[in-house]
């Protein structure tokens, strides 16, 4: 108990001293409730020896309500000090969360750990600070109580002592074997949740697909599977649970119903008095009520050790390289035409096979540089490692002079700005979709950067305009719309680099205009590194690289490389047909 107690308290950060504090008043609440108890047993022992009179009731009915109030005042200071400071750590457990996940690769969140998230953000942290932290002081209490009502057997008489000592220690021992079986069980429960929620989650985003191939049998399948894993799984916790239970119950009652059978004796012989017995009647259902709470309690905790085990597993997640505090030069102070961003001899593999192989290039400010090649070539990995998606495995890549890793990343995607194929809209209005690259702008600038990227005249025939909320993933707009916000976005966000993931492949001929249009906006005066699926939209581009099996196979401008009569004459003829 002690370990889970030290562990969850190691994680309350600042709320350290509060949470400590609480164990105080709890040790007090814990003398409270006993008090009326011990009164009680005064009272019948004045009225009995006939020495009870009108100031001594007086006094003890002052004294049942002083501690009966103490108790409430305790059992409040407990709740301010502990549940409440529960909810703080626990905010700011999610805030820290947050801001790690940002410094995670992207690789994380790709390799199957969108459920171990959803599941330590939605189902531990939420069980911990709604059962646990408020069961920390409760345990003190009973702690505190059943070492009261020992000692005070001890005082009526030591073989009534000896023997409520005994049976504590069964409890101890039921109790400890009860919790290693809720322990182990409860990892292999949380484990079966986490991948019911991945499967839940892959069900509802390829919701359109699973329709659209007729798998919905198939995929409910697998999700029934699931719900029958967990389902069996919280019987089985259940089967090995309850004989401990039972044990514990058992406990209880055979220990009361002896602590009565030995003061019946020891009445009978005359050793224990007419008081005693009456006293040990008002105690006896109370005897170990304290330590049977207590370890079904605990019980709790020990899902909370196995929740705790999940969230430091997601906080060891190794961050990409510290990044660093330097600031970049800002773009105006090196001037068009200088070198803006270089890749030096960079190399990266996602796993153990090479993707890129000693990739160099430059690309100059203000200008273009279009990535073409095959498909699977490399193009979106040199695109993704400049935002810091991933880190590369060798060589560096350096804006206006500068590692990017020894760039905080916060500067460095002030830099940057991304127009992806696959857009991803917030369930949120669609200003505040606009407003992510840059919440400070006045509503002029967002609704100027929505003309520029040609998305005001159909945002303003929306029922609430730019009040209208998005769906999720921006499920209620058409692909061509969703495209033009996130080029909104970006003209708002106003970054000197734009990388642009050729955005126009899956939209149709009217949108495709109106995309094209939004993005000459996005790209005036701006650096632009380009990966193009359609050769006759880069034909202009200052620097074209073709990308083949991770290397740089051919660069030069579009007339340099169709005279060179390589892979990108051969591309453009074969689009050309
Ligand atoms: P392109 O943009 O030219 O189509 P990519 O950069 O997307 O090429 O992919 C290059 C190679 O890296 C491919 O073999 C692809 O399968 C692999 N790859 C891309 N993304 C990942 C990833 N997240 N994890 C593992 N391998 C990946």
């Amino acid at each position: 108990m002690l370990k889970i107690m030290h562990r969850l308290i190691n994680n309350t950060g600042k709320y350290k001293g509060r949470i400590r504090a609480s164990y105080i008043t709890a040790f007090f609440k814990g003398i409270m409730m006993k008090v009326p108890l011990i009164l009680c047993f005064f009272c019948i022992s004045w009225f009995m020896q006939g020495q009870m009179d009108k100031k001594k009731c007086l006094y003890l009915g002052l004294a049942v309500i002083a501690s009966v109030l103490l108790e409430a005042l305790f059992e409040h200071l407990s709740n301010i000090l502990q549940s409440a400071a529960g909810y703080m750590v626990f905010a700011d457990m999610r805030l820290r969360l947050g801001d790690h996940l940002r410094k995670l690769p992207m690789g994380y969140f790709t390799e199957g750990n969108i459920g171990k998230i959803s599941s330590v953000l939605s189902t531990d942290m939420v069980f911990i600070e709604e059962n646990c932290m408020g069961v920390l002081s409760e345990l003190v209490t009973f702690i505190i109580s059943q070492g009261i009502m020992t000692v005070m057997m001890f005082v009526m008489d030591v073989r009534l002592g000896l023997l409520a000592l005994i049976i504590v220690m069964v409890f101890i021992v039921v109790g400890n074997l009860m919790l290693r079986t809720s322990e182990k069980h409860s990892i292999i429960k949380q484990e079966v949740s986490e991948s019911l929620t991945e499967e839940v989650l892959d069900f509802a985003e390829g919701i359109s697909i699973i329709k659209s191939y007729n798998m919905l049998g198939e995929k409910s399948k697998r999700l029934t599977d699931e719900f029958d894993k967990s389902c069996k799984e919280s019987i089985n916790f259940e089967i090995a649970y309850s004989p401990w239970s039972m044990a514990l119950y058992l406990t209880f009652g055979i220990g009361t119903s002896l602590v009565l059978a030995m003061c019946a004796y020891l009445y009978n012989t005359g050793e224990i008095s007419d008081i005693y017995m009456v006293g040990m009647s008002l105690f006896l259902f109370d005897m170990f009520a304290s330590i049977k709470g207590y370890y079904s309690q605990m019980a709790r905790l020990t899902v909370t050790n196995a929740s705790l085990d999940r969230i430091e597993e997601v906080f060891k997640a190794k961050e990409l390289k510290a990044e660093g505090k330097n600031e970049l030069v800002s773009a105006s102070e090196i001037g068009t035409g200088s070198v803006e961003i270089a890749y030096d001899n960079v190399s990266f593999a996602y796993t153990d096979k090479d993707v890129l192989k000693n990739v160099s290039f430059e690309v100059k400010q203000g200008g273009m540089t279009a990535l073409v090649g095959p498909s699977g070539g490399g193009k979106s990995t040199i695109a993704s490692l400049l935002a810091r998606f991933w880190d590369v495995k060798s060589g560096r890549i350096l804006v206006r002079g500068e590692d990017i890793r020894n760039v905080s990343l916060g500067c460095l995607m002030d830099q940057i700005s991304m127009v992806f194929q696959r857009v991803y809209l917030f369930q949120d209005t669609v200003y505040n979709n606009i407003t992510i690259g840059r919440p400070d702008a006045t509503k002029e600038e967002v609704e100027e950067a929505a003309k520029r990227a040609r998305c005001y005249d159909f945002i303003m025939q929306f029922p609430d305009g730019f009040d209208t909320v998005i769906g999720e993933g921006g499920a209620s707009l058409s692909g061509g719309e969703k495209q033009r916000i996130s080029i909104a976005r970006c003209i708002l966000k106003d970054s000197p680099i734009v990388i642009l993931d050729e955005a126009t492949a899956s939209v149709d001929a009217d949108n495709e205009w109106a995309i094209q249009e939004a993005i000459s906006e996005l790209c005036k005066d701006k650096t632009l590194l380009v990966i193009a699926h359609r050769l006759k939209t880069i034909k202009d581009a200052d620097q074209i690289l073709v990308v083949s099996n991770g290397e740089i196979v051919e660069s030069g401008d579009h007339s340099s490389l169709m005279n060179m009569g390589g892979i990108y004459a051969r591309m453009v003829s074969l689009q050309a047909s």
